[in-house]
């Protein structure tokens, strides 16, 4: 197999270069781009199989270029974030991306969210024998990953399929917050439980005719979110 290839998009050089290292380490193809406007065209030349993106960045910022990204692809993302800069954090998150590391971090914690992220955006083989889901105007294929509801395709990212996937082949379910971190994201310790909450409301509004009062993705609360057929 090939190695996967890395984009890493930073300005800061010496972070660069750490990152460089210890992800080419762990047998991964790695490029850097030191602007976003450096980032940009790359991008446009080849979409790599995962993006490292610093979110304070010259040239064009790094919520531009998860815009960018998502309006053309479905490549993981994981952003590179201030401490202080929650609001900024949220904002990717909901653009799309996938998960996030906050500055200073150990180059070895990434390389880990790397490959989980990796492992999660990748379909698992024994995902391949599943049947599709049929119940209340949902169509759920987790081979092709494709989902309709009331015959509309709706698009979803990658951590939106697999949250929807896991909700609803069990309805009734409760799952709560840490839960779903474990199963869908994979490092349940150095994930903020908000994400899940961000990662909710963009799906019901992606599945639910009216996302303010859902009928299908619920919350329970105090414990979690379940699905409702
Ligand atoms: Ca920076």
């Amino acid at each position: 197999m090939n190695a996967r290839r890395i984009l890493v998009v930073e300005d800061e050089a010496s972070i660069a270069e750490v990152v460089q290292l210890y992800l080419r380490r762990a047998g991964f193809q790695v490029q850097i781009a030191p602007d976003g406007r450096t980032a940009l065209d790359a991008l446009a030349v080849q979409i790599p199989d995962l993006v490292v993106l610093d979110l304070m960045l010259p040239e064009v910022d790094g919520l531009t270029i998860t815009r960018w990204l998502r309006d053309r692809s479905d490549v993981p993302i994981i952003m590179l974030t201030a401490r202080r800069s929650e609001a900024e954090r949220i904002a990717g998150l909901e653009m799309g991306a996938d998960d996030y590391v906050v500055k200073p971090f150990s180059p070895q914690e990434l390389v880990s969210r790397v490959r989980a992220v990796l492992r999660r955006t990748h379909a698992s083989p024994d995902l391949l024998d599943e049947q599709p889901l049929e119940y209340s105007g949902f169509r759920i294929d987790p081979r092709t990953r494709l989902v309709e509801v009331n015959g509309d395709e709706i698009e979803l990212t990658a951590r939106e399929f697999d949250m929807l996937w896991l909700l609803a082949r069990h309805p009734r379910q409760v799952f709560s917050r840490d839960r779903l971190l474990e199963r869908v994201w994979g490092l349940a310790d150095y994930i903020d439980p908000s994400t899940v909450t961000v990662h909710i409301h963009r799906l019901r509004a992606k599945v639910e005719a009216d996302p303010a009062n859902p009928r299908h993705i619920l919350t329970v609360w105090g414990g979690g979110y379940k699905f409702e057929p």
